[in-house]
């Protein structure tokens, strides 16, 4: 029985039948090749996350802050990374473990969560 080289489309003979590369090297440049792909996917919008987290961590001190300034140092709203409601049934926001929730309409209050709650229930 023969197998093909799923990097370099050879046949070659397995010693598992479910082998899937004709070598390490095969092996290698395939997994380095998906993983050099996916990242070239994921790696702006995980430079815009951690941009936002980072302007968060930024006004953390301050505590109380205008949306305006958030939006003037940089933050893209439309990227944060999860969200829950809080006991007083207010959204808060996060950017992995710096997050804002609305105090009136202009206003965010910046939370910090050193350790965050993942929920996995999903
Ligand atoms: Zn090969």
């Amino acid at each position: 029985m023969k197998n093909k080289c799923k990097q370099c489309s050879k046949e070659f003979k397995p010693n598992r039948w479910d082998a899937k590369y004709c070598s390490s090297k095969c092996k290698n440049s395939y997994n380095n090749r998906n993983k050099s792909r996916a990242y070239h996917i994921t790696k702006p919008i995980n430079d815009i996350l951690w941009k936002n987290r980072n302007i968060l961590r930024s006004f953390y001190r301050k505590q109380e802050v205008h949306v305006n300034e958030l939006k003037r140092a940089g933050f893209n709203y439309n990227y944060t990374t999860h969200e829950y409601i809080d006991e007083q049934k207010t959204r808060v926001t996060f950017c992995y473990d710096f997050g804002f929730q609305q105090i009136n309409s202009n206003t965010l209050k910046i939370i910090y969560h050193g350790k965050i709650q993942i929920d996995e229930s999903y």
